[in-house]
């Protein structure tokens, strides 16, 4: 079995109206927070900003500290299984405007009750609702 390692962000960002997650329509399909693949040497903090940078445009991340946690998942790659996880952190940014990287489909920020609907793996609804659960006022 193939072994795969990302990492990722809960990126919101804050508005008069309140908090507004953002996430990104991946080629196959699904609708998903930030992410990618670990380079070699990088932490992972390391890896969530230029992922962000790269995929979105955003370049002004702070990370809240408190939050990190793991998913993991088994998908078909080219007939052989691949095992991922997923190390996800929670960061905000004072930025808006995204430019999605041609790997995306799109993107689209949302508020929290709106994300949890449009997430489509029931691996990220459970991040989001830690991250409620943390007392963090979403
Ligand atoms: P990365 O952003 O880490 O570079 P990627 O774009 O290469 O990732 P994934 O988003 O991991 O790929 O998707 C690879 C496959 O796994 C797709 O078929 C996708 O539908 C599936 N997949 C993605 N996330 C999950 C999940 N949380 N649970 C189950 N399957 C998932």
């Amino acid at each position: 079995m193939l072994e795969e390692r990302s990492a990722g962000a809960i990126l919101y960002r804050e508005s008069p109206s309140g908090k507004f997650y953002l996430l990104l329509n991946y080629p196959s399909g699904h609708w998903d927070f930030v992410k990618g693949n670990i380079e070699k040497g990088e932490t992972f903090r390391q890896t969530v900003v230029r992922e962000i940078k790269e995929e979105t445009g955003i370049s002004d991340v702070s990370f809240i500290d408190g939050f990190e946690d793991k998913v993991q998942y088994h998908y078909q790659r080219d007939g052989e299984l691949v095992h991922k996880e997923v190390v996800f952190f929670l960061a905000k940014t004072p930025t808006e405007r995204v430019e999605i990287s041609h790997e995306h489909l799109g993107f689209i920020w949302l508020k929290f009750n709106d994300a949890m609907q449009k997430l489509t793996y029931k691996t990220a609804q459970n991040l989001m609702r830690k991250v409620s659960e943390l007392g963090f006022k979403t």
